[in-house]
């Protein structure tokens, strides 16, 4: 019983990293490496630029691979403002994403991550973004069977 628990585990944490990184490539892809909130472009690859989740991983871990969910930022704005200047982040998301996409994101925040058919049209959606893109992301195959795996791995069911 420990035993298994502990692979379990072991396998989510390596379906994690490899899934985040897959996503940060993507999100960077979309963004062209450029902060979206002060406009610092970055050259292609760097560290400096991250990965910023609108509603938090922790607490909508549901939502961690769903593009719309997050965008580029450079560790400033990330790090310094975004996440210690909240009713200020909030105003500029809702200029940033406009009325539209900000309800419907509100909305998706609020639903349950034990709604089958959120994680499904997450996983949906994020192959159609990877498919539109017209680039050619290299290991694209295994890049779509992982996301569309993720509903099951956030679910802590791996199968
Ligand atoms: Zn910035």
């Amino acid at each position: 019983m420990q035993k298994a628990r502990t692979k379990r585990r072991t396998s989510k944490k390596a379906a994690v990293r490899r899934l985040d990184a897959e996503f940060r490539k993507l999100i960077m892809q979309r963004d062209g490496w450029t902060c979206q909130k002060c406009g610092k472009a970055y050259p292609e690859g760097s560290r400096g630029i991250q990965v910023s989740h609108f509603y938090t991983k922790g607490q909508h871990e549901w939502m961690r691979y769903d593009p719309d969910d997050a965008c580029a930022m450079c560790f400033r704005c990330h790090l310094i403002w975004w996440h210690y200047e909240p009713l200020e982040a909030a105003v500029w998301l809702k200029g940033y994403l406009g009325d539209e996409k900000y309800e419907a994101l509100w909305r998706k925040a609020q639903s349950s991550p034990k709604i089958a058919a959120t994680h499904a049209a997450v996983a949906r959606r994020t192959r159609e973004t990877v498919e539109n893109s017209g680039k050619d992301w290299g290991h694209k195959e295994t890049m779509m069977s992982d996301f569309s795996r993720w509903p099951k791995i956030c679910g802590g069911r791996i199968r």
